[in-house]
């Protein structure tokens, strides 16, 4: 209890003690908040598929033909042939062999990288990757290297210097980043995996859906599906559901099934969530003016912001805005929840210092009317 009641003061005395706050109502880019309602930006439900009938119908008819539960893992009796007509459609849409769900994002990434690298072997990871990236290569055992974040010159030179003290080498990315909303140079990082003899595993965690001519991420857009070995995502974000998956080739998803630990010791997804998953990636194939309306907006966002002075940063549905010190990013966070929008400050130790922003995650359902009202409250709230 002592070092629980230390660490509790330090975060609060640095300002920094996170709580829970809970809704009452959710859905259309909105949420109330001790009885008050907000326009939110601070979901991931990018496409607003979250209250999709639909979506909402999938549930309910997996659930009155499976039941709530699945029971047992898949290597028991959890294994329904719905998660293996999941797992095609994903292959499918990914433009991979092979595709395997795991429970969550998190697990996801935890579950493969410790599978696929060891004691022995090196990773190389984007030092802005997200926090199961890191759990993942912490659990695996393996050397962890971070270059600096999108830095392709750095990553090199860290491969060639510790390239040949290491049996297998993994190289991480996110494809579009969740702090930045930039984007990862892609191509040259696939150069360099081959040129180092190495495996590249790409987190789709914010792509999925909204980039790519068929909506399966910045890997489609970029042409480079035969260049990234493990293609990962979730069902979390812009797909409106829940759980994680990779897509591969039949080989790695053979050992994932046997060697993955977060794969093998949890209990399979639910029927009605991976139902859902299911009609989610056709909705995306079918109402693709969803990502097209979401990218849009976001450009003008960005543009509205540039244009009343603003440093924007990133190329996504994520619209960090830049405020410098974290006082700042603190009072116009709260200035604009008093006029009605619900956006957080990200602070030190999350950004490096100077770099306390406002992140809007952006919502299908925030129209142009709506962004414009936004700009002209950050504008009156600064
Ligand atoms: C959200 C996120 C995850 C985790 O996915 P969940 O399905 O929410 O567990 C993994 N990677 C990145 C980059 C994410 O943003």
């Amino acid at each position: 209890m002592e070092r629980v009641e230390k660490l509790l003061k330090e975060r609060k005395a640095k300002g920094l003690l996170r709580r829970l706050e809970p809704l009452s109502k959710r859905g259309r880019g909105r949420i109330r908040l001790q009885e008050r309602d907000y326009l939110d930006f601070s979901s991931n439900d990018y496409l607003g598929l979250t209250n999709h009938p639909r979506l909402i119908e999938a549930a309910v008819k997996a659930t009155q033909a499976w039941g709530t539960g699945s029971s047992a893992s898949r290597l028991l009796s959890g294994d329904l042939n719905i998660h293996h007509d999941l797992e095609s459609k994903v292959a499918a849409f990914k433009g991979k062999e092979a595709a395997l769900v795991f429970n969550s994002g998190y697990q996801a990434n935890v579950g493969i990288i410790s599978a696929i690298v060891g004691r022995g072997d090196a990773i190389f990871s984007d030092r802005l990757n997200h926090a199961s990236i890191i759990d993942g290569a912490l659990l695996s055992g393996a050397k962890l290297f971070r270059y600096r974040h999108n830095d392709v010159n750095h990553l090199e030179s860290l491969l060639k210097r510790e390239r040949d003290k290491f049996k297998g080498v993994l190289i991480l990315t996110e494809s579009v980043f969740s702090m930045d909303g930039d984007r990862a140079p892609l191509k040259e990082i696939a150069l360099l995996k081959e040129r180092f003899g190495s495996l590249l595993m790409v987190d789709e965690a914010h792509a999925t859906g909204i980039f790519g001519a068929s909506g399966a991420g910045m890997v489609e857009e970029e042409g480079m599906i035969d260049k990234v070995d493990l293609i990962m995502g979730t069902f979390s974000k812009a797909l409106g559901s829940f759980g994680g998956y990779i897509a591969c080739d039949r080989r790695i998803k053979e050992y994932l099934v046997n060697f993955s630990r977060s794969f093998i010791y949890s209990t399979a997804l639910p029927p009605s969530v991976i139902a859902v998953n299911s009609a989610s990636i056709d909705l995306i194939k079918e109402e693709p003016f969803r990502r097209d309306r979401l990218i849009e907006n976001s450009i003008y966002f960005r543009k509205g912001l540039v244009g009343r002075g603003f440093c924007v940063r990133g190329d996504s549905e994520i619209v960090p805005v830049i405020l410098g010190g974290a006082l700042r990013a603190v009072n116009l966070s709260k200035a604009l929840q008093e006029s009605g929008y619900h956006v957080l400050p990200i602070r030190p130790p999350t950004v490096p210092t100077g770099e306390s922003r406002l992140r809007f995650s952006l919502n299908f359902d925030h129209t142009k009317e709506i962004l414009d009202r936004v700009i002209d409250a950050i504008v009156g709230g600064i």
